[in-house]
């Protein structure tokens, strides 16, 4: 444009949005939409124009609208702990319990932490719902302890509360609240996955906590890409074990290395070791047997209400399989690998046959633990020969059976391969038994002392 001679350049910037939409709307909010582009467009360098997102401003907004029904939460005091505990399997002994956190919903009922925590995950109002946490379980560790019950409660803390310049001093604060709480009476839990971005921060702050008598444990162990660099980094107290491991421990090998392989690690650094996710009697056996005393699980208890706390104390008793089960020597443990083996082979042929799966190999299991075992017990004195050679004559069968329906299922005879299939499992189950007998008896011989 030319004013007065002298030559004026403008630019447009133009906000664009568009009817009909899906959503019923009026030409207020239309207009609205459209100046909201247009700020964008100019936002990002004028002379363009933008289009209005429509999922991206109700995203937006839905968020915002999280974040303040999460604030209205913790005014009307929605947010309340369960607590779940944790156990050593071997002698009994109850030692803490886990706060886990629930959203009791007016509307919606009780939600768990994975329906709402991922929400604010990014935004500030997680570091002060995580303070609540801690000064909420700090006040029941003191209301219990009127009663007479001296319980550690760990809580878990989230990377972003962790990683706060002024974390120690917070933490400070709310234990100067509680000055009858012995130290160690509070315990944090780390997630290993979450980014923990500046180790030397965090290890400084886990430092400052300890000497505040604080305990640590890194949580969901073994799930992140840089288990071994936080291993050696940070200082915790103790490993936590991921449930996903124990799930299948039973069943898979793999996943049983991994756990005897973190249970070593936990020794070796001179760390306290947990089991998450203990669902049976079975799984807590095994864990036992190859190292790991103490356990958190179904197969224990299920989150609790506070108030149910000192009666389940009073009334639990760990199973009896449990009780005085020591760690296998290393030796044995090829035991413990041929019962998963074995599991795992028989569960495998069984759905290739049922539902058409790959049928497994069967040769490669002459060279599996329980060969090794057998080679090496040749002259032990703990076991009777008669079981040894009865284990190896029951494995043999095992085998011969496996390889008779492997042949049966590629010559395309599955009928007859299926009418196999009970004998199979009875063979394979019997072999379990002699297994199990034998895993029992090298676990109550003089066992290894545990560190931990
Ligand atoms: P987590 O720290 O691994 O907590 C254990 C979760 O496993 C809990 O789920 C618990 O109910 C569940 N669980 C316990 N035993 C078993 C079992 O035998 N089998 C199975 N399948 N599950 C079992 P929950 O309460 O839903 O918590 C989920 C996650 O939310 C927690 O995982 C933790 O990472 C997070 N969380 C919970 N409370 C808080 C909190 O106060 N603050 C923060 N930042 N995170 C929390
Ligand atoms: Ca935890
Ligand atoms: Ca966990």
């Amino acid at each position: 444009v030319k004013i007065a001679g002298r030559l004026h350049q403008i630019s447009a910037s133009i906000g664009v949005t568009f009817y009909p939409q899906p959503q019923e709307i009026g030409a207020d909010q239309l207009m609205r939409q459209a100046d909201q582009a247009m700020y964008l467009a100019k936002q990002s360098g004028k002379n363009r124009y933008h289009l209005f997102d429509a999922a991206q401003d109700r995203s937006v907004r839905e968020h915002y609208e999280t974040v303040s029904r999460i604030r209205l939460a913790m005014a009307r005091q929605e947010f309340v702990l369960r607590y779940q505990p944790k156990v050593n399997m071997r002698t009994g002994a109850i030692v803490g319990a886990e706060a886990l956190i629930r959203w009791q919903h007016p509307e919606r009922g009780l939600l768990l932490p994975a329906s709402f925590l991922p929400l604010i995950e990014d935004h500030p109002i997680i570091v002060e719902l995580g303070e609540w946490v801690i000064q909420t379980a700090l006040n029941q560790i003191a209301s219990w302890r009127t009663e007479g019950l001296a319980m550690r409660v760990s809580v878990n803390v989230g990377s972003r509360q962790l990683q706060r310049p002024d974390f120690v001093l917070r933490v400070r604060s709310l234990l100067a609240a509680y000055p009858q709480l012995e130290p160690g009476s509070l315990m944090f839990e780390v997630l290993e996955t979450s980014a923990l971005e500046d180790l030397g921060r965090v290890s400084h702050a886990i430092d400052e906590c300890q000497k505040l008598g604080l305990w640590f444990a890194m949580d969901d162990f073994g799930t992140g890409y840089s288990s071994l660099t936080y291993l050696k980094r940070l200082p915790v107290n103790e490993l936590k074990i991921d449930r996903s491991f124990v799930h299948n421990m039973l069943n898979d090998t793999d996943d049983l290395s991994i756990l005897n392989g973190v249970i070593g690690l936990a020794h070796a650094f001179d760390r306290q070791v947990t089991a998450e996710g203990v669902e049976t009697v079975a799984q807590g056996r095994l864990l036992l047997e190859i190292g790991c005393e103490l356990a958190q699980g179904f197969a224990v208890a299920h989150p609790m209400p506070a108030q149910e706390m000192p009666d389940w104390c009073q009334r639990w008793h760990p199973d009896p399989a449990w009780l005085g089960v020591v760690p296998m020597h290393p030796e044995d443990l090829p035991l413990v690998f041929a019962s998963v083996e074995q599991r795992a082979l028989a569960r495998a042929i069984s759905e290739c046959l049922h539902n058409g799966g790959a049928m497994p190999a069967v040769s490669t299991h002459s060279d599996g633990a329980l060969e090794k075992w057998l080679l090496s017990q040749a002259h032990s004195e703990l076991f009777g020969s008669d079981d040894l050679k009865a284990l190896d004559a029951g494995y043999r069968r095992v085998l011969d059976c496996a390889t008779t329906l492997h042949q049966l299922h590629h010559q395309g005879q599955e009928q007859e391969a299926l009418a196999l299939l009970p004998q199979f499992t009875r063979l394979s189950d019997a072999m379990l038994g002699d297994l199990n007998a034998l895993a029992v008896a090298a676990a109550r011989k003089p066992g290894l002392a545990l560190t931990a």
